[in-house]
């Protein structure tokens, strides 16, 4: 191997095999005290003690020190809007009056590709700033929202998933679409970009209530005439929304039961919230390989309710972590998993720091269908990774200090940390370089 074609990482390392869940955890993870990362030409070639890689790495190789850090694969953000950047922290009695008073007005102004462009180049640097390399992205119902961000994820060579909402009713009429043109955007979208570089095509009924039968029906064709695009929408968010869901579609077993009879539940489908499931729509959720997107700083900011983590296990569902700005409130993913920890704790539930990290790395790829290319550092996979900073406020290293195991600096770095605790991010094994984002 020629030593140009490969760098070398050297810091703790910690990387998952499996999910940790409430089981023993010993097997599901490997962590390196002193270890060392070898990327070549993107990808990871060598993970190891660094004592024993580096005698063994021509000598000329780049080695970059970043102890006393912790190097994980970079975050997955399971579901989230980059059209309601803008509309984060705004307030609302619940998600469907939030939708009309903000949500809907913003996301009319994504019609015009150049605004559609500017929010696309902020929102991404802003995911890399907080150290999540892929999310699940719903853009607006216009194509050009799903062209800018596309475009604006290759050129950062990011690893994305994303499509144009599909609506035709209950919203503002500039945001409906015809059968025609659902049928022609999604066919050229899906051509374009899926696949192309870094980047996969989801299908993104927004949720049953703004889509006709109709609509839906199309959606169903329209997956299964795309059998490896994402299908990407909400389900079960809040109360007042699974009653309208309800009222709409009178001969549903449930809300959920209303995709699975489109054709809209199966693998590399992704349902945000899944809040106020049963127990047989969470057991038809894992049958069909469909995953839910638990979103904890939106749902508490919303009042929606509270994600089941105990009903989710017993039904073998997969799930993963999301902000789901901007009905969330942060874009930090260390911030998400500490929600979620406390989402747990409120019913009298675990979730174990090793688990929460899981689940924002290799669970996160799991559920996307993603992890034989992202979320760990096995051979070959894509060096998409990042740095913990153990000392990145006062607190937190004042905290670290007395932490003595992995477990415990994992849920200090969970409880005390934001995006200040992201040291860097690494895209294919490139840093990208932060302080240029952060320049206006
Ligand atoms: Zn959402």
């Amino acid at each position: 191997m020629a030593a140009a074609e490969l760098t070398a990482f050297r810091a703790s390392i910690l990387h998952f095999r499996g999910d940790p869940g409430s089981g023993s955890p010993a097997s599901s993870y490997d962590y390196l005290e002193d270890g060392l990362l070898v990327v070549e030409r993107g990808r990871v070639a060598r993970v190891g003690p660094a004592e024993a890689l580096l005698a063994s790495l021509p000598r000329e190789a780049p080695v970059v020190d970043l102890r006393p850090g912790l190097i994980l694969p970079g975050f997955i953000d399971a579901h989230v809007h980059y059209s309601q950047t803008d509309v984060i922290a705004s307030p609302g009695r619940n998600v469907l009056e939030w939708l009309e008073k903000y949500t809907f007005p913003e996301e009319a102004r994504f019609e015009d590709g150049a605004h559609a462009a500017e929010v696309a180049e902020f929102f991404l640097d802003e995911l890399l700033r907080h150290g999540t390399t892929t999310a699940m992205v719903f853009g607006t119902a216009h194509r050009a929202s799903a062209d800018a961000f596309f475009r604006a994820a290759e050129h950062r060579g990011m690893r994305m998933v994303a499509g144009q909402v599909l609506m035709d009713r209950n919203c503002p009429e500039c945001l409906q679409q015809t059968p025609e043109s659902v049928s022609r955007d999604v066919r050229e979208l899906a051509e374009q970009w899926d696949g192309h570089a870094r980047l996969h095509y989801a299908i993104t009924p927004r949720f049953a209530l703004t889509s006709t039968d109709a609509q839906l029906r199309l959606a169903g064709e329209l997956a299964r005439a795309h059998p490896n695009a994402y299908v990407h929408s909400h389900v079960a968010e809040h109360r007042d929304e699974v009653a309208s869901a309800r009222a709409l579609f009178p001969d549903a077993r449930s809300y959920l039961d209303v995709y699975d009879r489109f054709g809209l539940l199966r693998d590399r489908a992704i349902y945000a919230h899944c809040l106020h499931l049963d127990e047989a729509d969470r057991k038809r959720m894992a049958e069909s390989g469909a995953a839910a997107a638990f979103c904890p700083t939106s749902n508490l900011f919303l009042g929606s309710g509270l994600f089941d983590v105990e009903a989710a296990d017993a039904a073998s569902m997969t799930f993963a972590l999301a902000t789901d700005v901007g009905g969330g409130t942060s874009f930090s993913m260390l911030r998400t998993m500490s929600e979620a920890y406390k989402v747990a704790q409120l019913q009298g539930q675990r979730l174990s720091a090793l688990r929460a990290f899981y689940l924002a790395t290799l669970g996160g790829a799991r559920a996307l269908r993603l992890d034989d290319r992202i979320g760990s550092f096995e051979k070959g996979r894509e060096a998409d990774f990042i740095v913990l900073d153990p000392q990145a406020t006062p607190l937190l290293a004042r905290r670290m200090r007395s932490a003595k195991t992995l477990e415990e600096k994992l849920f200090a770095w969970m409880i005390l940390g934001d995006e200040r605790a992201v040291k860097g991010t690494y895209v294919l094994g490139e840093r990208i370089p932060l302080a240029a984002s952060l320049s206006p």
